[in-house]
């Protein structure tokens, strides 16, 4: 492989089953912007461009979205056993550009180890490496290009 290649040269698959595992299980963080947190809020027809306190956290200078008690996303929905996302046409760009991002694309061995809790990945629809790196890199929602 030549400096410049990446491993994953020959792309990628992914098609999300629409588990919910990405959007439950161990805390962590759904980072969302001012932008985000606009087009969320009005998405969910509130009048004040918020979303309500236990949506929404701060954390240092950001913001990320919360998770109820028992880790699932504020945003998850489950009914008679299939998981969907309440706000899915206005979702965070960090939800939109899993699983290419850098730190599962950084080696092999980390994009297997992402994949061993994202039964999309390495199957379904095909990421070529340009669209992959701008997925990667993209880092506003109206910039990211249009994916399969
Ligand atoms: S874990 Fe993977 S397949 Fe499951 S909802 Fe998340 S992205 Fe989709």
């Amino acid at each position: 492989m030549s400096r410049k290649q990446k491993w994953y040269q020959d792309g990628l698959h992914f098609t999300c089953t629409q588990c919910g595992h990405c959007c439950s299980g161990a805390p962590g963080y759904v980072w969302v912007t001012k932008e985000e947190i606009v087009r969320i809020a009005r998405f969910l027809e509130r009048d004040d461009d918020r979303l309500a306190e236990h949506q929404v956290r701060r954390v240092g200078l950001h913001f990320s979205l919360t998770e109820r008690a028992n880790g699932d996303c504020v945003f998850l929905t489950r009914s008679n056993g299939a998981t969907g996302c309440a706000i899915y046409p206005v979702r965070p760009l960090q939800c939109r550009t899993w699983p290419f991002w850098s730190q599962n694309l950084a080696a092999r061995t980390a994009w297997d180890s992402a994949a061993a809790g994202c039964p999309g990945m390495n199957c379904g629809k095909f990421y070529s490496v340009g669209l992959i790196e701008a997925i990667r890199t993209t880092r506003r929602t109206e910039e990211l290009p249009v994916t399969p």
